[in-house]
């Protein structure tokens, strides 16, 4: 039996998913995981998120943070990590950063770092896929992993999400290797850990995210790799985790990563 931790999940506090936090920690023991870091997504610049339909709203202090300190201290038996997942806003990075830095004062302990948004357009948004018909794939691919790479040089994160959420339609580049490659030695470089999610698994592409391929390109660099079910509702957490410990072991990976407040990493064997 695997002794495994799911590093991001969501709550209805950013208005996609549902569960609250208390239900999301029960999921967590229920699976018989011995921990989570909890990752709602950080308010976005308002603009980027007009609808609150993306992210939280307002301070999270007392609504997120608070709460989840609480949750923690009537969990004995289960690890909570106060986490977030942040969007890299390629356009006003200084707005990231202090985004960033403001969620750590409050008290949260790791930040994911995540491109969801290319120039304004979320392009994994289902209701905004049309917008792919306009554009070319591969200047597509180009841009997200510029981007990608940008924000794992940045120093802000300690785990970057979905490495290649890119894919989730299907819309996929002949020469995918190349991004993945460069994707691989920026992480190798820069030290940030990197998710392996099962999410992918859910999506019209039917993948982990990334591609096994750069998995194998992680593994070989010597990334840390944390294990994630993106969950956006209690059922969802932990989703195909024993496969996906499976996948990763018979690529190479013999531990996983369980970051900490500090940058502190647990390794847990696979
Ligand atoms: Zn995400
Ligand atoms: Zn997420």
């Amino acid at each position: 039996m695997r002794v495994l931790v799911d590093c991001h999940m969501h709550t209805q506090l950013c208005g996609h998913a549902t569960g609250t936090l208390a239900q999301m920690v029960r999921a967590v023991a229920d699976s018989g995981l011995i921990g989570a870091v909890m990752t709602e997504h950080l308010p976005l610049k308002p603009e980027l998120d007009p609808d609150g339909i993306y992210a939280m709203r307002g301070d999270i202090d007392e609504q997120y943070v608070e709460q989840l300190r609480r949750i923690r201290g009537e969990w004995g038996g289960v690890g909570v990590v106060i986490g977030v997942e942040a969007d890299w806003i390629a356009s006003d990075p200084e707005w990231t950063r202090e985004s960033v830095h403001d969620a750590r004062a409050k008290g949260v302990e790791v930040v994911l770092g995540s491109v969801h948004f290319l120039d304004g357009w979320a392009f994994d948004d289902p209701d905004m896929m049309t917008e792919w018909d306009n554009r070319d794939v591969q200047a597509v691919w180009d841009e997200y992993f510029t981007q990608w790479c940008a924000a794992a040089r940045s120093g802000l994160f300690e785990v970057m999400s979905h490495p290649d959420l890119v894919k989730k339609f299907g819309h996929i580049v002949d020469n995918a290797l190349d991004y993945y490659d460069e994707a691989a030695r920026v992480a190798a470089e820069t030290g940030v850990l990197c998710e392996v999610s099962t999410a992918g698994w859910r999506k019209p592409v039917n993948e982990l995210y990334p591609h096994e391929t750069m998995i194998e390109l992680l593994i070989q660099r010597g990334v840390g790799l944390t294990m994630a079910s993106d969950a956006h509702n209690p059922s969802e957490v932990a989703y195909r985790f024993d496969d996906c410990a499976q996948v990763l072991y018979q690529l190479g990976a013999r531990q996983i990563a369980y970051p900490q407040r500090e940058g502190r990493v647990t390794w847990l064997e696979l």
